[in-house]
């Protein structure tokens, strides 16, 4: 796994983006307008080489991949560029790639010419909006099985005033003279390439733009005070902008990610494209409007930049239509039979892949279930606590593969992090992701490090044989989010013991466990962080008390009940009142995951019920809108993956983190559930049956999908940590 740009990447975007800022600032941006083209820019920009970037080396380019000018343009989406730069670049492609046009090429690479190209057939639209028209002496078009480059004179570049003063231009391409720059399947090939690569660097030119929106916003959320307090302490402000940095932040790994599937040669590169260009074109509309929102009636005034980004994200993308349309084209090229020719990546050292190690873990893993674990044992398996076996759970750790993410010293198998990933995603993989093994594997690891020996003997011991379990007590009837408010009280006794007296709320397992790891309250006299204490308490103790709590997730969790329950102090874990230590030594385990492999599984049934069910005599799978909602299930899912992914590789490669996991898990619990709800409504009435098969599987995700944005920190506590972390904005919990 890689999302580091390589050293050339770095000083190429760097140079850019210095450039861009000083000359393209929004002083200089709104110099520009009306006419959206800044030609002392855009020479500048050219003898920098910008403009040859796609262009390959023996026709006088830098002969860079899809990636280099992804980067590019998102730097130039950060700086709203002032000219057709996207088009410039496939353009400037095209025509070295068609060739028969050396002087024109060398004109537009040197910044003194522009050449633009026209997103649809003209044979059958010869009447187009081209961006960059308004100022393009040329552009190319395809006109049934030929590829033309049409000459625009200066009296048919008629500037259309328009929304974002982009320099764009209706052209009646079909009456003006052209000439072939090449016939037959591959002129028409290379032709369709260079549209794709259009949307791809558009979709990264859009991440651009909307991220910087979101960035100003939150600088000015974090300066501005109404009613006493800065406005970015209002969750109404701050939590839209934790979302819609999630969404922008997804758009831009949805350009990478579909870059690296071309270079793969993936069967679904094609609607990646599509997708990538559809998610930025919503995402960035979104984040421009909600920025523009967030500084109020300044918003509006023409004083303020903001403005500038919300006119271009809408600007961008509409050149080629309703974006909705690539959607449906990203439904017909996952469902239908809809094929495309793709541009040439080139280097992409971007990475998803978890390599050997993590192969070999997963494979070892899945073959330790097949040998272990019978089909009636599978009928029983649950995403939760429900799901646990004991038998399974022994076996495992017999074989050294309960606990992937223990290190040596505790006899375990100390796998590197991505393998540990694997691991985790093989256990999911399998159906068999029990909570029982991973709350086990927490406590183990506190118990090793702040535990006595008596503890050590006594409880690790047992949790690492796989003979017992322990659930988790952090949560009661008055603290859920509010974690650190626990009032289950820890009291000294005389002979240094100590007595337990409280309830914990929702302490999943404590049916099944041995033992729960408790968070309480040794000092009500300080502040509520600093006077609690962490505990193993034994759930077969005298004054333990366990009421079950049943959920319609079809799992079932616990009241429990603490009167006057004995422990001695050899089973504290930590310092007196150093409880939010101790606990925080569980966060090195943190997967950084999201809910990625169910949703997969999700859409999987979807389609499957999809192609069972008949609407209108078809197949379901065969229709436009349930193609095109399949398909957005599908860009979820992806950009959960991405996220996930960008978290998991931010910890294993101890690299700067602005709550990256806190938004992958945001993203995917929030998507799941929205998703879920949508394809229960996409293949109903029959959605509704909990028969086993794709129709139960998807109504048990719809139950399943709510209790993702609650437990493991709720949606809201999440979006605080992004806005705090990622975005800067002021704290809004005490
Ligand atoms: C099935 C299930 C299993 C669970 N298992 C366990 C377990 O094993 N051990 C354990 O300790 N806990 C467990 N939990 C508890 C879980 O962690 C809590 O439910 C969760 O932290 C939320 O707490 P709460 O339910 O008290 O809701 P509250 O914290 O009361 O929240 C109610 C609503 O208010 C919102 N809210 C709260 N604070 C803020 C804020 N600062 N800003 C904005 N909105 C806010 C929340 O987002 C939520 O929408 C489980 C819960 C469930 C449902």
């Amino acid at each position: 796994m890689n999302f580091e740009l390589s050293e050339e990447q770095e000083l190429m975007r760097d140079s850019f983006a210095r450039f861009l800022d000083e000359q393209s600032s929004t002083v200089r941006v709104r110099a520009a307008m009306p006419s959206g083209f800044d030609a002392k820019m855009w020479r500048e920009f050219a003898e920098l080489g910008a403009l040859s970037i796609r262009v390959p080396e023996d026709a006088g380019g830098l002969g860079l991949g899809l990636l280099d000018a992804a980067l590019l343009m998102e730097e130039a989406g950060r700086t709203l560029v002032s000219g057709p730069l996207a088009e410039t670049l496939v353009s400037a492609r095209l025509l070295a790639l068609l060739g028969g046009q050396d002087d024109l090429l060398s004109r537009v690479l040197a910044g003194q010419a522009v050449a633009s190209i026209a997103l649809h057939d003209i044979a059958q639209q010869p009447l187009q909006w081209i961006a960059g028209g308004a100022v393009a002496e040329a552009v190319i078009a395809r006109k049934g099985d030929e590829v033309v480059l049409v000459a625009v004179g200066a009296d048919d570049r008629r500037a259309e005033e328009n929304l974002a003063s982009t320099p764009l231009a209706e052209i009646a391409l079909g009456s003006l003279p052209a000439i072939s720059l090449g016939q037959g399947t591959q002129a028409v090939a290379q032709f369709a390439q260079a549209v794709e690569e259009w949307k791809l660097l558009i979709g990264a030119g859009l991440a651009g733009i909307g991220r910087e929106a979101l960035k100003l916003a939150a600088a000015y959320a974090s300066q501005r005070k109404q009613f006493g307090q800065f406005i970015g302490q209002f969750q109404a402000i701050s939590h839209p902008l934790a979302d819609l940095l999630c969404e922008v932040d997804g758009g831009k790994f949805l350009v990478w990610r579909a870059i690296r599937n071309i270079a793969d040669g993936a069967p679904e590169a094609g609607a990646a494209v599509s997708i990538a260009a559809w998610w930025n074109a919503e995402a960035a509309g979104r984040a421009v409007a909600q920025a523009l929102h967030t500084f109020g009636g300044y918003g509006l005034t023409t004083e303020y930049d903001i403005f500038l980004y919300n006119l271009r994200a809408k600007a961008w993308p509409l050149v080629f239509g309703d974006p909705q349309l690539l959607l449906a084209e990203a439904g017909r090229r996952l469902y239908g039979s809809e094929k495309v020719a793709l541009p040439e990546a080139g280097d992409c050292p971007i990475e998803f892949d978890l390599g050997d190690d993590a192969r070999a873990i997963a494979a070892e893993i899945n073959a330790f279930f097949e040998k272990n674990v019978t089909p009636q044992m599978r009928e029983k398996f649950h995403y939760s606590w429900e799901g646990y076996n004991p038998e399974i759970h022994r076996k495992l750790a017999q074989a050294k593969l309960l606990f992937p993410g223990l290190p040596k010293e505790m006899g375990e198998r100390g796998l590197a992090p991505y393998a540990k990933i694997a691991a985790m995603d093989a256990f999911e993989h399998q159906g068999y992701n029990t909570p029982a093994a991973n709350v086990a594997q927490m406590v183990a690891l506190i118990i090793h490090r702040f535990g006595s020996d008596e503890l050590r003997k006594e409880v690790l011991s047992k949790l690492m044989a796989g003979e017992a379990i322990a659930s988790l007590g952090y949560s009661e009837p008055g603290s859920g989010s509010d974690v650190f408010a626990a009032q289950c009280k820890a009291t000294r006794e005389p002979d240094g013991s100590w007595r337990i007296d409280g309830t914990k709320m929702f302490t999943s397992g404590a049916n099944l466990a041995s033992y729960v790891l408790m968070l309480c309250r040794t000092n009500p006299d300080v502040p509520k962080h600093k006077g609690l204490t962490m505990f193993i308490v034994p759930l077969k103790a005298e004054g333990v008390t366990i009421q079950p709590v049943y959920t319609f997730q079809d799992e079932r969790t616990n009241i429990t009940f603490y009167d006057g329950v004995r422990i001695p102090d050899s089973w504290r874990l930590g310092e007196v009142d150093g409880g939010v230590r101790t606990m925080s030594a569980s966060l090195e385990l943190e997967h950084g995951g999201g809910f990625s492999k169910v949703m997969r599984a999700m859409l999987k049934a979807a389609e499957q019920l999809c192609r069972e069910l008949q609407r209108d005599g078809k197949p379901l799978i065969e229709s436009t809108s349930a193609q095109s909602r399949l398909a957005r299930s599908m860009a979820n899912l992806w950009v959960s993956d991405v996220l996930a992914f960008r978290a998991q590789w931010t910890i294993a490669e101890k690299k700067p983190n602005h709550a990256f996991g806190p938004m992958a898990k945001l993203f995917s619990s929030e998507k799941f559930l929205t998703d879920a709800r949508d394809l229960l409504d996409l293949t109903a009435p029959h959605s509704l049956s909990k028969r086993t098969g794709p129709a139960g599987f998807l109504n048990q995700c719809y139950r399943h999908a709510q209790g993702t944005t609650i437990y493991g920190g709720t949606s809201e506590v999440h979006r605080s940590m992004i806005a705090e972390r990622a975005l800067e904005l002021p704290r809004t919990r005490a």
